[in-house]
């Protein structure tokens, strides 16, 4: 079990990185030699120079030793050095890398996990698993050149010790098997509380960074909710250092229980090792090599099991990683590649609850829309308007029957194409912080004629009188998070950017799901009208609440209690004896008049 997770985590890192980065592979085995002859230089030098300094004393014999010794572990402290420098440099690399790889992947995972816990959990596990928490690729493959290292040290000193006071390989042995309990149950202890931290981890991050944003401002600052935010801070904080001071509580007494172990073992190999020198069954020079044979053979076995432990440690928190960019898919994807349209769409005896209720929020839908058809949704806030658009554009797969397009079920569509047929502006759609001419093409390399696309849909949804306002034009940034001059669109002018960004889609379905709920009546009624005569030719489905804004369309479906209520032209359904369409636009018509 142990295995398998340093096996999965090697497999997913280590073939890609073997190919991008062969050199930092290289750097690390050039530091892996250097790592292990540098315990040699004293080890074989010195039984030298004490055997020469308690014999013939020769003066040039013990220059020659000395400076053997010093020139060896400056050049190999040096190359050790620049090597570490180089290491460190890469390890920032891998964690722009990663990262980015992460990025891509939070913006491409199914649309339906980005609301589910369980998968913004794992996100954060991921983020923080790759991190400082493993240190990243460079974190988990160190372990393994460690250990290697530790190996061809301990064959080594073996040779050396065995020859002379074998007793030293037993004693370290069994101390060293003592020690490394210890340091499990440790990292045991370490890693329980990890799970635990990331949780809070979560919370602050929401805290301390979203929630200083300023487009958040207005309504802290009006309901007053400063104070429900620290005390909640406050409370997360005081659970967060309690979680910490918890872990060096228990930690406490097994860090003493090992320095005790230490020293027992320090003591019987001075013990034995002074008793053979003692009886003369080693020289001087020979007990001196012993000793520092016997701190270099127990250093290099404790890196040995330390290293394995350390590496699964790390592999484990590298897993949560690998688990994310393998989370399985939250809906179905088929290969059928999406004609050319025109297309024709119909949901039959579609039924729908969100994942993880059993609160159905349509039933039993069934509907067409042909090409070029201009549907309107109606009905009441709640009415499931919203979630029929994102079940046709496949956020969401519905839980009882289906939707097809031209004939096939849409779940067999490529999932790629099938999305590039829709150009939705949702009701809480997002502008980047991006120009004005990136939030349309999304796109950040633009051509003379991009720009020209670009001026001809803003100037349809009439914002050429307000990029002539503005120096930089287009290339004006929406938002101050990037640049001091940006500007802050009004509520009405995102809703016209977000109407370009979709008409220059240029898709063959565009939907409108109410972005002009901040708008009046007469405003928004004034935008659809000229919205549908963009649209032209494509098929559009408005959804509003506003039935005035109903009237140009072809159809119109009125959503009540999770079904369709009333299907049909404007003028077959306002003429409705008792209609649910007919007494909402009466009531509204005492409002305004269009
Ligand atoms: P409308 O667009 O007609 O106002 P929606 O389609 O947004 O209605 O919502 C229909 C119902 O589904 C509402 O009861 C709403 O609370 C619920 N709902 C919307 N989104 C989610 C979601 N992500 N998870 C669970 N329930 C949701």
């Amino acid at each position: 079990m142990k295995d398998n997770v340093i096996f999965k985590v090697y497999k997913y890192f280590l073939p890609s990185a073997w190919k991008r980065y062969k050199g930092y592979f290289v750097i690390r085995l050039l530091r892996l030699i250097v790592n292990t002859i540098t315990p040699f230089v004293p080890i074989l030098m010195m039984p030298r120079i004490v055997d020469e300094l308690l014999g013939n004393r020769d003066v040039n014999r013990l220059i020659t030793y000395v400076l053997v010794i010093i020139l060896s572990e400056y050049v190999l402290g040096i190359l050790n050095g620049l090597f570490g420098n180089i290491l460190e440099r890469y390890s920032l690399k891998f964690e722009n890398h990663y990262t980015s790889l992460m990025s891509a992947r939070i913006m491409e995972v199914d649309f339906q996990l980005t609301e589910d816990k369980k998968a913004l959990d794992q996100i954060e596990l991921a983020k923080n698993g790759m991190s400082w928490y493993s240190g990243g690729l460079n974190g988990i493959v160190e372990p393994l050149f460690n250990m290697a290292t530790a190996l061809f040290t301990v064959a080594g000193v073996v040779v050396i010790i065995a020859g002379q006071a074998p007793l030293i390989l037993l004693i370290t042995l069994v101390l060293l098997v003592l020690s490394a309990a210890l340091n499990k149950r440790m990292n045991e202890i370490e890693q329980k509380q990890y799970a635990d931290l990331s949780k809070i981890n979560r919370v602050f991050s929401y805290m301390g960074w979203e929630l200083t944003d300023f487009r958040y401002g207005k309504d802290i600052r009006l309901y007053g909710a400063k104070e429900m935010m620290l005390n909640k801070w406050r409370n997360y904080s005081d659970m967060f250092v309690g979680m910490w001071g918890d872990l060096s509580h228990k930690l406490i007494s097994l860090r003493l229980l090992l320095m005790i172990v230490d020293v027992i073992r320090d003591f019987g190999i001075y013990f034995y090792v002074g008793v053979l020198a003692i009886f003369g069954k080693i020289t001087i020079g020979v007990t001196t090599q012993m000793f520092t044979a016997a701190g270099t053979f127990y250093n290099s076995m404790r890196n040995l099991v330390m290293g394995y432990q350390d590496l699964y440690k790390r592999a484990n928190y590298a897993n949560e990683y690998v688990k994310f960019m393998d989370y399985p898919a939250a809906i179905q994807k088929g290969t059928k590649p999406v004609g050319e349209g025109p297309h024709t769409f119909e949901f039959k005896n579609m039924s729908f609850s969100y994942p993880g209720s059993d609160v159905e929020v349509l039933k039993n839908i069934n509907l067409t829309l042909t090409p070029g058809e201009h549907l309107s949704i109606v009905g009441l806030n709640g009415a499931g308007k919203t979630t029929l658009v994102k079940l046709l554009c496949r956020l969401y797969d519905p839980t009882e029957g289906a939707i097809y397009m031209d004939g096939v079920d849409i779940r067999e569509y490529d999932y790629e194409q099938y999305m590039n047929v829709f150009a939705p502006v949702f009701q809480d759609f997002k502008l980047f912080a991006f120009s004005m001419k990136e939030n349309v093409l999304i796109q950040d390399e633009s051509t003379p004629e991009h720009e020209r696309e670009v001026a001809e849909v803003l100037d349809k949804v009439g914002l050429t009188e307000k990029l002539a306002t503005l120096s930089k034009g287009m290339d004006t940034y929406v938002f101050k998070h990037f640049e001091e001059d940006g500007i802050e669109p009004s509520g009405g002018e995102q809703q016209k950017i977000a109407i370009a960004r979709a008409l220059h889609k240029n898709a063959p379905v565009v939907i409108l799901d109410e972005p002009t709920a901040a708008l009046d009546p007469m405003a928004e009624y004034e935008i659809y009208r000229q919205f549908n005569d963009l649209v032209d030719e494509r098929t559009a489905i408005y959804i509003s609440h506003r039935l005035s804004s109903c009237q140009f369309c072809d159809r119109i479906a009125v959503f009540s209690d999770k079904e369709i209520k009333e299907y049909g032209t404007h003028a077959e359904l306002v003429n409705k004896k008792n209609g649910i369409y007919a007494e909402m636009f009466a009531a509204q018509a005492q409002y305004y008049q269009v």
